[in-house]
């Protein structure tokens, strides 16, 4: 590991101004924003993220779980994964937020991750960690080995001819289910972005995996209120039981009345570059009797625009199964 320069802001606008020295708040970024350091520490002791400056987060004040005046709830960008996983509001109302997030890593890992921190992590593709290795997303226009190399665990939603690297987060997943808004303070003033709209596709450019700027530092998520009589679950399927990434998962979210779905929100982990939310699966179901025929035809749904790579076209069928069982269920619980 290379050395740095590490600062403990005063206050969130300190954070924000030293941060906004950046050349880009993305993969290659000078100036970093330190919370858990799950992710940042451990690559950069591979060289892959090799900031100067590393601005440690920890003492600012975006550490609580509330309430909000429309029924939802604030999250903190510096709540820990297992704080936020075994709150007793999210627990109850936000059980696929909560599954997702036990789903993840070890527990020594969950104390230390944070909301922000798991909203930005990256990707665990062999060759992006690998720095004898080319890689479009680490330096930009190098190729993309895994197209012909190593990519059972790769994405077959969202891929692009430059990188079909997979986003692993699960706790991302169950909150494109539950539509929550990212709320971000930067240069200009404070903002808030749908999670759908947080996460970019690879396209040309894999290098930007959000749309974050320079500077812009995370301080809190928000989930809308619970929607009632609903019935969520997140399925994680993967090579052994724990302390391992999806290769397949599903955040479902929904209402069943008098036996006909009235509202489902579904998101894909583990096969897309981005949380996958499933707008073709929800309209798919909505309306629809609520049975396992209806539910798989949801999931072919989901899965129309796979594109398999040359070693995980099996995911494609894991997938589709993984969403019919969440979805059964759920409507059966
Ligand atoms: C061995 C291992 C197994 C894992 N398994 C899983 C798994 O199964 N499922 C899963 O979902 N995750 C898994 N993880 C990932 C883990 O969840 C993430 O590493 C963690 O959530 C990152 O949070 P952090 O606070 O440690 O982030 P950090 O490492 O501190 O930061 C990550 C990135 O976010 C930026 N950042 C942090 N906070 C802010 C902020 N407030 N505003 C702007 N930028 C910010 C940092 O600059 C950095 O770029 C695993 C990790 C490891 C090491
Ligand atoms: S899939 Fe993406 S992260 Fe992996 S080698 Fe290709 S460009 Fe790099």
């Amino acid at each position: 590991m290379r050395t740095f320069e590490f600062i403990r802001p005063a206050d969130s606008a300190a954070a924000v101004a030293t941060a906004s020295q950046a050349k880009t708040a993305q993969q290659g970024a000078d100036i970093r924003y330190v919370a858990g350091g799950t992710t940042l520490i451990d690559l950069m002791k591979l060289n892959v993220e090799t900031p100067a400056r590393v601005i440690d987060i920890n003492r600012l004040p975006l550490d609580t779980i509330e309430p909000t005046l429309d029924g939802g709830l604030k999250i903190g960008a510096t709540v820990r994964n297992s704080d936020l996983a075994n709150h007793p509001v999210v627990q109850r109302d936000y059980a696929v937020l909560s599954q997702a997030l036990l789903a993840g890593a070890s527990a020594q890992l969950r104390n230390m991750a944070t909301t922000a921190g798991n909203l930005l992590h990256r990707t665990r593709c062999v060759y992006f960690r690998d720095t004898a290795m080319p890689c479009n997303k680490r330096e930009p226009g190098t190729g993309c080995p895994a197209i012909t190399g190593s990519n059972r665990t790769l994405a077959i939603l969202g891929t692009s001819e430059r990188c079909i690297a997979t986003n692993p987060s699960d706790m991302c997943v169950a909150m494109a289910a539950l539509e929550a808004v990212i709320h971000v303070l930067g240069p200009k003033g404070s903002r808030a972005i749908p999670i759908g709209e947080f996460h970019l596709l690879p396209g040309t450019t894999p290098d930007r995996e959000t749309v974050l700027q320079p500077g812009d530092l995370i301080t809190h998520v928000t989930l809308p209120p619970p929607v009632a009589g609903s019935k969520q679950i997140y399925l994680k399927l993967r090579d052994r039981a724990s302390y391992e990434f999806a290769l397949a998962s599903a955040a479902v979210v929904i209402t069943i009345a008098n036996g006909t779905v009235t509202r489902v929100r579904i998101g894909l982990g583990g096969v897309g570059t981005k949380p996958w939310r499933s707008p073709e699966a929800e309209a798919a179901l909505t309306g629809q009797r609520a049975n396992p025929a209806n539910f798989r035809k949801a999931a072919e749904a989901a899965l129309r625009r796979a594109k398999p790579q040359s070693e995980n076209a099996f995911k494609i069928e894991l997938a589709k199964r993984c969403l019919t069982h969440a979805l059964q269920t759920a409507a059966t619980a």
